[in-house]
């Protein structure tokens, strides 16, 4: 027999009838021995994820706000508390309650607090499926830098996982060396249950969630996109970190080495098949060109300009080592025989713009710089795509035809996707121009 990792997402366990399917899915295959969850999500388009109710918590205990603090906090109780009694379990977990609680008042820390919506959730669903619960604290591990410390998690979590048949284990957060509770970025529980796929020795990585699979583009930008049926992980990655927020964009690291598929599927429509997420797709006739599409808004263009620039070796380098010494990571370099330009999000140089023009000023000399802000980012995805004759003539041609502008083109070397920057007004028109160019 083999084994299958599950993970669900916080939507697919957001209240006691999400329980219900959730477990249905879980007992309907005796392989799917080891389960990951997240924290609840929304029940709705208005509510609030638990998650996002810990992360208020904690600013409201930082800044002694006792009366906002006690007033989220009996909301937290309540989403749990009703998932007990609706799933009409004999399970007190008023102590557990309590003591994070009181460990959120006594500043226990951010990521503390955010990583008990997954906790609590594993411990329910654990005593309802009657599987063992193994608290992720124990079993993932971080280094010092904060990135996940593999080695020696693969050994600690392979070992105990062996001591149980079938197990629960908290999506989305570690221990830190100095024994502190840390959490991966949000959305983080797909990277924890590609972890356990890996040190369970898991035949398939089953991620749960309220789609019903990777979709060609964003479904809140394009109604119903086609599902992809199979992906290889590295489209996967260049989608989820250009925007495709269904997967986390590290979640396919721990898996693709060891080759173990992950199938992306719908937990209110289970008989759909979803997608397979694999290392190659030989073999497999895709039904349309390009795999899929995704985007974020968010970007700056800074546009360094000086004459003669392509003959003044190091000046390249020179303004690298500005952007390293900021500690800023670009995104894109596009560059003319005289300009130069880097694109980064917004957000990194959010407050510090007049300082990195001047360090750059004072570096290079150049004639211009300039900031752009508003950009979009589109990435049109396909493995062998860009070797296809006409691909790139028809994204051009479709935003065209829709009036977007096109303000920047990168294709790379690698035969994987085609960027764009617009307008970040354009992008909405831009996506959905592509996506009918090619999907008809
Ligand atoms: P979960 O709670 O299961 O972790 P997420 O909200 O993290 O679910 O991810 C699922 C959501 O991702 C979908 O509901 C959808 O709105 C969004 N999404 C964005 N891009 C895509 C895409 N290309 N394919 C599928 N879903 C996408
Ligand atoms: N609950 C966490 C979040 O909302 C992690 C996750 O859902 O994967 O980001
Ligand atoms: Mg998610």
């Amino acid at each position: 027999m083999g084994i299958k990792t599950v993970k669900f997402g916080g939507s697919s366990l957001c209240d006691a009838d999400h329980f219900r399917m959730v477990a249905d899915i879980i007992k309907s295959d005796p392989e799917r021995r080891y389960v990951v969850p997240s924290a609840p999500g929304k029940r709705s388009k208005d509510d609030i994820k638990v998650t996002d109710m810990l992360y208020e918590c904690y600013k409201f205990a930082r800044e002694r706000m006792t009366r906002e603090f006690d007033a989220t906090y009996e909301k937290i109780c309540d989403r749990y508390n009703g998932i007990i009694s609706g799933l009409g379990l004999n399970f007190d977990i008023s102590g557990e309650l309590e003591y994070i609680k009181q460990a959120i008042l006594m500043r226990a820390g951010r990521d503390f607090a955010a990583s008990r919506g997954e906790y609590l959730n594993s411990l329910i669903l654990a005593k309802y499926l009657g599987y063992d619960f193994i608290d992720a604290e124990n079993v993932i591990f971080f280094k010092e830098g904060g990135n996940i410390d593999m080695e020696l998690t693969e050994s600690a979590l392979s070992y105990e996982l062996k001591k149980h048949e079938r197990a629960v284990i908290p999506g989305f957060y570690g221990k830190m060396p100095n024994d502190t509770v840390k959490t991966f970025s949000r959305g983080g529980s797909d990277i924890t249950g590609s972890i356990v796929a890996l040190a369970s020795g898991s035949d398939l990585y089953e991620n749960w969630t309220d789609v019903s699979g990777v979709l060609m583009a964003d479904p809140r930008i394009v109604e119903n996109p086609c599902v992809i049926e199979k992906i290889t992980y590295r489209e996967l990655r260049e989608l989820s970190y250009m925007g495709a927020s269904v997967l986390h964009e590290d979640a396919t690291f721990p898996v693709r080495n060891a080759g173990i598929p992950i199938n992306v599927r719908n937990t209110l429509r289970p008989e759909d098949p979803g997608t397979m997420i694999v290392k190659s797709a030989k073999g497999y006739d895709k039904k349309h060109i390009i795999t899929g599409i995704a985007g974020k808004k968010g970007f700056s263009v800074i546009t360094i300009e000086s004459d003669m620039m392509n003959s003044e070796v190091g000046f390249g380098r020179k303004v690298l080592e500005i952007f390293e010494e900021f500690g800023l990571s670009f995104e894109h370099l596009p560059s003319g025989i005289d300009t130069m330009s880097v694109i980064l999000a917004t957000s990194e140089i959010e407050g510090r713009e007049d300082r990195l023009l001047r360090a750059l000023k004072h570096s290079v000399h150049p004639d211009s710089i300039t900031v752009e802000k508003g950009l979009a980012l589109i990435a049109v995805v396909g493995r062998g795509m860009v070797k296809s004759k006409g691909t790139a003539a028809r994204v051009f041609k479709a935003c065209t035809e829709a009036d977007v502008n096109i303000r920047m083109i990168d294709q790379g070397s690698c035969e994987l996707n085609i960027i764009l920057g617009v307008n970040e007004a354009d992008f909405e028109a831009a996506v959905g121009a592509i996506y009918g160019e090619f999907v008809h």
